[in-house]
C-alpha cells in the first residue's frame, strides 16, 4: 500500500477535484479516506472521524452494509448492465419503478431513471418544457428557481441553482431560467418576523410570474430545505404560500428531493413534511444510501397523462438510465429503510432529541442561530449576538471551524460562516451526544482562537 504522502503527490499531479481550488489543495494535501464503518470514516493516517455529513448527504444507512454489497455482487453476476432504450428493461429497474410509485405520494405513478441528481433536474427541465409544448403552449419555457438553491452541476442543474459563483463560470444560466429570493430569514429577514418574511419571500414568486407573463412560465423548482445553500429551513408560512401561487397560475412545481428524499426530514419526502403537492420530485443521493450512483425523476399523473397520450418519442435518456446494479441496490436500501423502521425512528425518536440537543448550541457566544429539522443541523457563526451580522470576510471563520471540527474527529461542512451537519439516519442517541460534544468543543476552540486573533469585539 502507498503512504499518505505518495497518494497526496499522485493526487496533486493528476486529480482534478470537484468544487476545489486545485493549487490550494495541492499545497495542503488531500485527506485520503480509506475505509468506513457505521457512521465513522477512517483516513490513511488512521484517524477515526464521525461523518456528520453522511458522505455528501447520501449515506442514510451508514457504511459497511454487507447486504447492499451482496445484492450488487449477485446482480453483477446475473446482469451487470443492459440499457432501457430499445424496447428493453431489466427486472431490478422495473421493480424499483413500481416501488418508488408505491412510496411516493399517490399522484406519482411514473419515474424516469438517471444517474444523478443533476441529471434528474436536467430531465425535469426538458420534460416540463415538453409538457407545455404538447399542450400547445410552447411559449411556456421559463423556469423559476431561487438564489442560493442548489440543483446540481450540469449546465441545466447549475443554471437552476442560484449559486452566482457557478453562473460566473461557463456562461450560465442557460436561457429562460430566472431566480427569486430565498427563504433565508437569518440573512435576509431584516426586521420582519420569520412568518411575515416567509410570506413576503414566497410572494416574490407571484411577482416574478406577473413580470414574465403567466403564459410564459413553465415551472417553479425548489428544495424543501436548501441543503448546500446552508441548511435553510423556511419559515412555516413559506411553502403553503408557494403552493397557493403555483396553483393559482397553474404552473408546474418540482420539489428537488435529492437531499430531503428518503427520510432526512423524518418523512419519506420533504414535500410530505411541508405539505406541498409537487408535479415532479427529483431524487438521488439516499435512494441508494450512496452505495451506487442513481437518480430518478418522479412524474405526476397530471404530466404523465399528457406525455404518454400525446407524447410520441421523448428524445432524452442516459446510458445508465435504469442501471440494473444501481436499481438492485436501491431496492435493497429501501427494504432496509422499511425493515429497520429507520424513517419512523427519525421522526418519532431521533428528530425531537436531535432538535433539543442541537438547539442548545445556540447558547454559545459564537452561535447566532442553531437550526434543526429531522436530522439536519446548522449553526450561524456571528461576531456579536444578538445581531444577525456576519463576520467581515465572510467564509473565513466557517472554514476555520470546519478544519477544527475535523481535527476533533467530526465532519461538519462550512457554507460561508454557517456550519452544517446531516448525519446518517441510523445514528444512535449516544452517537448524537458524541457529535454534539465534538461540535461544542470545536466552538470553544474557535472562539478562543478568534478572540486571540482579534476577530471578536471586546
Ligand atoms: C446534490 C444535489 C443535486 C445534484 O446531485 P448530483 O448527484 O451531485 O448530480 C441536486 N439537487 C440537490 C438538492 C442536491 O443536494
Amino acid at each position: 500500500m502507498r503512504t499518505t504522502r505518495e497518494w497526496q503527490a499522485l493526487d496533486a499531479a493528476h486529480y482534478l477535484h470537484p468544487f476545489t481550488d486545485t493549487s490550494a489543495l495541492a499545497a495542503r494535501g488531500t485527506r485520503v479516506i480509506t475505509r468506513a464503518e457505521g457512521i465513522y470514516l477512517y483516513d490513511s493516517e488512521g484517524n477515526r472521524i464521525l461523518d456528520g455529513m453522511s458522505g455528501l448527504w447520501c449515506v442514510a444507512l451508514g457504511y459497511g452494509r454487507r447486504e447492499l454489497a451482496e445484492v450488487a455482487y449477485r446482480q453483477m453476476q446475473e446482469l451487470p448492465y443492459y440499457n432501457s432504450f430499445f424496447q428493453c428493461a431489466n427486472p431490478p429497474a422495473i421493480e424499483l419503478a413500481a416501488r418508488l410509485a408505491e412510496l411516493s405520494p399517490p399522484h406519482f405513478k411514473h419515474v424516469f431513471f438517471t444517474g444523478s441528481g443533476s441529471e434528474s433536474n436536467d430531465t425535469f427541465v426538458r420534460l416540463a418544457r415538453r409538457y407545455w409544448a404538447l399542450r400547445g403552449e410552447s411559449e411556456r419555457t421559463v423556469i423559476i428557481s431561487r438564489w442560493n438553491g442548489y440543483h446540481g452541476s450540469t449546465m441545466a442543474g447549475a443554471s437552476l441553482g442560484g449559486m452566482k459563483a457557478m453562473h460566473a463560470q461557463g456562461g450560465l444560466p442557460i436561457p429562460d431560467i430566472v431566480h427569486i429570493g430565498q427563504p433565508y430569514w437569518f440573512e435576509c429577514g431584516g426586521d420582519l418576523d420569520p412568518s411575515e418574511f416567509g410570506l413576503r419571500v414566497a410572494r416574490e414568486l407571484e411577482a416574478k410570474i406577473l413580470e414574465i407573463g403567466p403564459q410564459r412560465v413553465a415551472a417553479f423548482i425548489g428544495e424543501p430545505v436548501q441543503g448546500a445553500g446552508g441548511v435553510i429551513i423556511p419559515p412555516k408560512t413559506y411553502w403553503p404560500e408557494v403552493q397557493r401561487i403555483v396553483d393559482k397560475y397553474g404552473i408546474l412545481f418540482a420539489s428537488d428531493e435529492v437531499i430531503c428524499g428518503f427520510g432526512r426530514t423524518g418523512r419519506w419526502f420533504g414535500c410530505e413534511h411541508f405539505g406541498t403537492r409537487p408535479d415532479f420530485m427529483t431524487l438521488a443521493k439516499a435512494i441508494t444510501s450512496g452505495y451506487q450512483p442513481l437518480g430518478a425523476l418522479m412524474v405526476s399523473d397530471r404530466v404523465a397523462e399528457v406525455f404518454i397520450e400525446t407524447g410520441g418519442e421523448f428524445a432524452h435518456g442516459y446510458t445508465y438510465s435504469g442501471h440494473p446494479v444501481a436499481a438492485a441496490v436501491a431496492l435493497a436500501n429501501l427494504d432496509i429503510l422499511h425493515r429497520e423502521r429507520v424513517i419512523e425512528r427519525v421522526r418519532e425518536d431521533l428528530a425531537p432529541y436531535w432538535a433539543a440537543r442541537w438547539r442548545e448550541l445556540a447558547a454559545h457566544p459564537l452561535v447566532g442561530e442553531a437550526r434543526a429539522l429531522g436530522l439536519f443541523g446548522a449553526l450561524e457563526l456571528v461576531p456579536a449576538k444578538p445581531s444577525r451580522q456576519f463576520f467581515k470576510e465572510r467564509g473565513t471563520v466557517g472554514s476555520r471551524g470546519r478544519d477544527l471540527a475535523i481535527r476533533n474527529g467530526l465532519v461538519m461542512r462550512a457554507v460561508w460562516d454557517t456550519l452544517i451537519v446531516a448525519p446518517p439516519l441510523v445514528i444512535t442517541r449516544t452517537e448524537i451526544e458524541e457529535l454534539i460534544s465534538k461540535a461544542a468543543l470545536t466552538l470553544d476552540q474557535l472562539y478562543a482562537g478568534l478572540a486571540q486573533d482579534g476577530w471578536l469585539p471586546r
